[in-house]
């Protein structure tokens, strides 16, 4: 065999839900390719919207936001800016594909497209998501591109592939047959993460010359009334993270979890986790590492509990695909409720009948966080005394959540509309009970509803 290097490879990779150079597979491969030949250039590309312009096929979203929220919009923008700094320090840099609008003749999937046929790319590397849209935009490039070789890595799940044969129909049923089969509840070892790279191959030097081509990523300042904590990048990721398990909050998170507020009640890991600043699997190593040295109890069992519904929503949208955005999900029936501009309005707006929706509604419209427990409410509400169509819902938790997760969103915004993976049919919150039982004093309500 010979030992030849292969002809000049120019690795591109497209960055999407996977924004960090920790425990980063596809960089790791996108190098790894990239050494295999004499003259290798590495272009790292994030391309905004990038699902939303080139996909042309309608595959059935019904309702959609133009644009992000203002609280998304800047998590995103400091995770794109403190992923440049990464990536410079490791001898590249990002290239931010920003587009102007949808339909501008200068959208991300033209520029994608230009810098694709002006630097002959060879490879693209992008990491494996239950991003239906996205996937389906990355099969748009693959028809456009047959001569280009794509290489795909798991990047955002505990596991590489779905842990079970099939999905079983309930949570319940995965958990145990997860538990069971795997060997993931050992806090003897650790799970495997992918190495970073000490140094990357070079950007081509045309691009590395005139970076004006492209839009430089840059942090918004505009947080006035913002929640100070959440800010977006990996670097913040990997601090919260310690932060977060030097604390003695892990050890009572069973007890606190149901909580509206309190920033040290939940774990807050759900943005960075969300567009991928943080690994799961390096959450996971960090969680077993709290139980070796500190204390495994049912509270540090119940957050990997909580990363199982996250994985078992993954797994789910992979397993439904675009039925994880019908009417009727995964049922036969669709509900009964529908649309009503007013009413729809009203609860965006935190203007309906009940003080705790709106309160949880204000939240949401200032940070871009709302709590589990706070979700769950404002989504019954949604479906059950306003009588609105869920997937309106899940569209506007799309545009503003800053942990926005397609697969998360929209798989518990169908488990709670009785046509996802719910054995039990579809739940209703007693209001009046919730706000006693998590709002005794009115604390939240003051808070928010000012
Ligand atoms: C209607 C509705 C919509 C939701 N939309 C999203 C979304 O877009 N993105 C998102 O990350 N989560 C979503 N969730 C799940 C959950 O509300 C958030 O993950 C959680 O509130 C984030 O806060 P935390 O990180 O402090 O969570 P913790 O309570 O500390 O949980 C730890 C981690 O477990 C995972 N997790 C916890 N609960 C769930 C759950 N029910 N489903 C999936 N993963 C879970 C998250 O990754 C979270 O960071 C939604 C829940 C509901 C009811």
């Amino acid at each position: 065999m010979s030992n030849q290097p292969v002809e000049k490879r120019v690795v591109l990779v497209l960055f999407h839900n996977d924004l960090r150079v920790h425990d980063n597979a596809t960089l790791t491969m996108a190098t790894q390719l990239a050494s295999e030949s004499s003259d290798a250039r590495l272009l790292l590309v994030y391309a905004a919207f990038l699902a939303d312009t080139l996909n042309q096929k309608n595959w059935g979203q019904s309702y959609h936001f133009e644009e992000m929220g203002q609280a998304r919009t800047r998590f995103l923008e400091e995770s794109l800016s403190d992923l440049d700094e990464s990536l410079q320090s490791l001898g590249n840099k990002l290239l931010y594909l920003k587009g102007t609008d949808s339909t501008d003749t200068l959208s991300s999937a033209v520029q994608l497209c230009q810098l694709i046929d002006e630097q002959g790319v060879t490879d693209i590397c992008v990491s494996q998501t239950a991003d239906y849209a996205q996937n389906l935009a990355y099969e748009t490039l693959q028809n456009k591109y047959p001569q280009i070789s794509w290489h795909s890595q798991s990047t955002a799940t505990l596991f590489a592939t779905m842990p079970t044969k099939e999905l079983p129909n309930s949570f319940t049923q995965f958990r145990k047959k997860v538990e069971y089969s795997h060997n993931l509840l050992n806090a003897q070892k650790g799970v495997d993460i992918s190495p970073m790279p000490k140094r990357l191959p070079p950007i081509p030097e045309s691009l590395a010359q005139n970076p004006e081509c492209f839009f430089a990523a840059q942090a918004s300042d505009e947080r006035a009334q913002l929640e100070p904590r959440f800010k977006g990048g990996e670097t913040q990721a990997l601090a919260h993270l310690e932060r977060y398990f030097d604390s003695r909050a892990p050890s009572i998170y069973k007890s606190t979890r149901n909580a509206l507020d309190t920033w040290s009640h939940t774990t807050k890991f759900s943005p960075w986790l969300a567009n991928g600043s943080l690994s799961v699997q390096t959450l996971l190593n960090r969680l077993r590492c709290y139980e070796r040295q500190v204390i495994a109890n049912d509270s540090t069992y119940w957050i990997w509990f909580e990363l199982l519904w996250r994985e078992y929503f993954y797994w789910y949208a992979m397993t439904h695909q675009k039925d994880l955005f019908l009417f009727k999900g995964i049922s036969t029936q669709p509900p009964s409720t529908g649309y009503d501009k007013q009413r729809l309005e009203q609860w965006q707006n935190g203007a309906t009948p009940y003080p705790i929706v709106n309160a949880c509604m204000c939240q949401l419209n200032n940070t871009g966080y709302m709590s589990n427990r706070g979700r769950q409410l404002v989504a019954s509400a949604f479906i059950h005394e306003l009588e609105l169509d869920w997937r309106y819902g899940a569209t506007y938790f799309e545009q503003q959540l800053i942990d926005y997760d397609v697969a998360s969103n929209w798989g518990n915004w169908q488990y709670l509309a009785g046509v996802g993976a719910d054995p039990r049919g579809c739940r209703q919150f007693n209001l009046k009970k919730q706000t006693q039982q998590h709002d005794p004093n009115g604390d939240f309500r003051d808070k928010w509803l000012v």
